[in-house]
């Protein structure tokens, strides 16, 4: 008999087009996993919307993300590919598990509380203060959004959720409720385990973290002339002041790209760079090329595909999804008792 593979589940909320860090980091894994794991990879719409409300461009920026995944690898025919709000099941889990968790656990989790300061930002200890904002900034669906992360995994029966070092309470929050319900109702849910990636350092070009919002991304769909600009204009090792000091490889974004891009002559600018034999304005410019031809295929591929490609690609992925989770669904109301009303 042919050895069950384990299960993976990951998402990413509808972003548009996607930037070089989250090829070389997300997508790069997912590639590996799908080589050896049952893949479900999702558009996470639902949770886009519980910081965004505006909703008008999530469907251009669903078919421009999901062509970047399938330009990029991760291959329809391997993987299950859909969208989360394509399959009700997420939200009916949702629903139950909400009634498995109190208030205080969901308010005592790190990425609430992290977000609360971002937002709120008053002083901590003006606990009332915090508490009135909190109320008129948050949304019921913001506080249980890791509720519906819960039911996107367990709907699967996943084994192994790739994860940054930021998501592992949820992960251990999924385990807490599937414990949970398995100890109410009867064992149904395997407790899943996260998986840490090795996502290579990748800031943008003013060396924030690369986001669309602070216009510091590298596009792979950049052309040579973008990429010879955006690379000019990166921040390097901000202590070094002149070519004759020697630079701090390890402290410049720039020599984080050199790394992605050619590991073997990295170690060459390394050497470079250290003993002040290379100017950053020379170590830039080795770059744009490299970047350029990493994605020739990358382009080519994303330009073949249409939306109707994609189209007939998340339908399909949703229906299976549909077809995976009304299974497990069923399982859960009939160890709940609530699969009394039948034909
Ligand atoms: S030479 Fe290159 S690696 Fe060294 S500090 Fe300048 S940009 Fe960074």
């Amino acid at each position: 008999m042919k050895e069950k593979k384990p299960v993976v589940l990951s998402g990413m909320r509808p972003t548009g087009k996607l930037h070089i860090g989250h090829l070389e980091g997300v997508l790069n894994e997912w590639v590996e996993l799908q080589k050896s794991h049952e893949c479900n990879f999702f558009v996470a719409d639902y949770h886009a919307i519980t910081t965004n409300q505006d909703t008008r461009e999530i469907k251009q920026d669903t078919f421009d993300m999901v062509k970047d995944w399938v330009a990029y690898g991760i291959d329809p025919e391997k993987s299950n590919i859909f969208v989360q709000s394509m399959v009700p099941q997420h939200s009916n889990l949702h629903l139950i598990f909400s009634m498995l968790v109190n208030l205080g656990r969901l308010e005592r989790l790190p990425t609430f509380n992290e977000y609360l300061k971002e937002i709120v930002q008053v002083d901590e200890k003006d606990v009332k203060r915090v508490d009135e904002e909190k109320r008129a900034k948050v949304s019921y669906g913001f506080l249980g959004y890791p509720i519906l992360q819960a039911a996107d995994i367990l709907a699967y029966k996943t084994d192994v959720v790739p994860v940054g070092e930021d998501q592992l309470p949820h992960i251990e929050f999924t385990r807490e409720i599937a414990r949970k319900f398995n100890g109410l109702y009867g064992e149904l849910f395997p407790l899943p385990e996260a998986k840490l990636g090795h996502a290579p350092r990748i800031l943008g070009t003013d060396g924030r973290k690369m986001s669309k919002s602070y216009d510091n991304e590298i596009s792979p769909l950049d052309d040579l002339g973008a990429l010879q600009t955006k690379t000019k204009k990166m921040v390097s090792d901000s202590t070094r002041k002149s070519l004759s000091e020697p630079g701090h490889p390890y402290e410049c974004s720039v020599f984080d790209l050199q790394e992605v891009y050619d590991l073997e002559g990295s170690k060459q600018v390394y050497s470079d760079c250290t003993t002040a034999k290379l100017g950053c304005g020379d170590c830039k410019g080795l770059l744009p090329q490299k970047i350029f031809e990493k994605y020739g295929e990358f382009r080519e591929k994303r330009e073949s595909l249409r939306d109707q490609d994609i189209l007939e690609v998340l339908v399909e992925g949703s229906l299976k999804s549909q077809r995976i989770t009304g299974e497990t669904l069923s399982q859960v109301k009939e160890l709940m008792l609530m699969d009394y009303i039948r034909k």
